[in-house]
């Protein structure tokens, strides 16, 4: 038996796709990687909020007022005051009827995909959505149609030879995670009510960054009302860990009775809560943070368009150079890595094949000085491997 998994993990290692953990240790715009420090264009902590000092204190003061565990689940004794508060502030925010604090994004999308859809239901999923929407569809039993990504004629075809009796679901990440380019909201809320089906976003990698008070891509967008299903995560931008859902008061009873990654887990940590409270009052009031991240990003996806580099349909602060061999894409990483750069080697599965890439990702915190000095390895790395004339 172990014997066909090492031969499995061989396999891996021979297409260049076996991944291992890395000893890091994180604070701010730096990383220590197995010892070095480097420059972190590696992490989701898009507004540099993770080492926050108020957000810090806020946990250290919930722990000491409510213990280091919750004890239990939710629905039994672990529903500390704090999930109340946060709730209510989440739903304010947002701008919606109520919402409901999740322990993971992974466990909002596979938990909510799975309560909503049903065995009858049908999930039309945009091919490039992140893996726990994916997990979440596959666990629902739900038929699930994949569309080509971001592709609205597409959806729409999909759309229009499905049972209208059926219960529909359409979800899409608002910014995609290893691309860096945004779903099509205003087409996609069209398409909702032409066909009746419900509208799910996934704002993981939008929640803080975009919209006046950091609500999200919908918000930004001008759509938030007509969406049905808010996710977001309070693990990117706002430093700490968890998920939210925000919609109506009805959706939020509902999956509080059904579903299942919320019933049958234990409530998440005070301290968590705590941060996440501090975290959610920060970010919709530290608008700089939005704006220089906003700046930085334009600036950095400008300079590497210019030279030469294949950044995508990027246009956010997740940017790739698109190199294609998995090797290659490994070899750029560990060149940059060498300088002082984290930044990593993203290979398929995670990406389809022959799209292996080096993701980018910026932080508020960081200068633009710091983004010339990255990018001066980069463009060496570049001319090194022939990826750039
Ligand atoms: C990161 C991410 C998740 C998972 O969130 P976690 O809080 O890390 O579990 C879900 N959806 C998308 C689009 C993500 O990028």
């Amino acid at each position: 038996m172990w014997h066909e998994l090492c031969r499995q993990l061989q396999a891996l290692e021979e297409k260049t796709q076996k991944r291992k953990l890395v000893r890091t240790e994180s604070a701010g715009a730096w990383a220590t990687i197995n010892g070095t420090t480097m420059l972190n264009l590696a992490s989701n902590n898009y507004l540099g909020l993770a080492n926050d000092k108020r957000i810090i204190e806020a946990g250290v003061q919930a722990a000491r007022t409510y213990g280091a565990g919750a004890t239990a689940s939710r629905l039994i004794v672990g529903n500390c005051p704090l999930y109340e508060e946060v709730e209510t502030a989440v739903a304010k925010w947002k701008g919606s009827e109520a919402a409901l604090v999740i322990n993971s994004g992974y466990n909002a999308n596979v938990g909510i995909i799975s309560a909503l859809a049903g065995r009858d239901g049908v999930v039309f999923s945009d091919k490039l959505n992140h893996a726990s929407i994916i997990d979440g569809a596959i666990l629902s039993r739900a038929e699930v149609k994949r569309y080509r990504h971001n592709d609205i004629d597409h959806l729409e075809e999909l759309l229009r030879k499905t049972d209208e009796r059926k219960r529909k679901i359409i979800v899409t990440d608002t910014v995609f995670s290893m691309d860096g380019d945004v779903a099509p909201l205003r087409a996609l809320v069209e398409l909702k009510k032409k066909y009746n089906a419900w509208l799910m976003i996934d704002e993981a990698h939008a929640s803080g960054v975009y919209g006046e008070k950091g609500e999200g891509l919908a918000h930004h967008v001008g759509v938030s009302e007509h969406v049905d299903i808010h996710i977001g995560t309070f693990s990117k931008a706002l430093g700490v860990f968890g998920a939210y859902v925000a919609g109506s008061r009805t959706l939020i009873d509902y999956l509080v009775n059904h579903m299942r990654p919320l019933i049958f887990t234990t409530a998440l940590p005070p301290a968590v809560l705590g941060s996440i409270q501090a975290a959610v009052a920060i970010v919709q009031e530290e608008k700089e943070r939005r704006a220089q991240l906003r700046e930085l990003s334009a600036y950095f996806r400008n300079t590497l368009k210019e030279l030469g580099f294949n950044i995508g349909a990027s246009e956010t602060h997740i940017v790739p150079i698109i190199i294609g061999d998995n090797e290659r894409a490994v070899r750029f990483s560990e060149q940059l890595q060498a300088s002082g750069i984290a930044a990593v080697a993203i290979r398929p599965p995670t990406v389809p094949e022959g799209s292996a890439r080096i993701r980018f990702s910026l932080m508020a915190t960081m200068t633009k000085q710091q983004l010339d000095w990255a990018l001066e390895s980069i463009v060496r790395a570049g001319r090194a491997m022939g990826v750039i004339g």
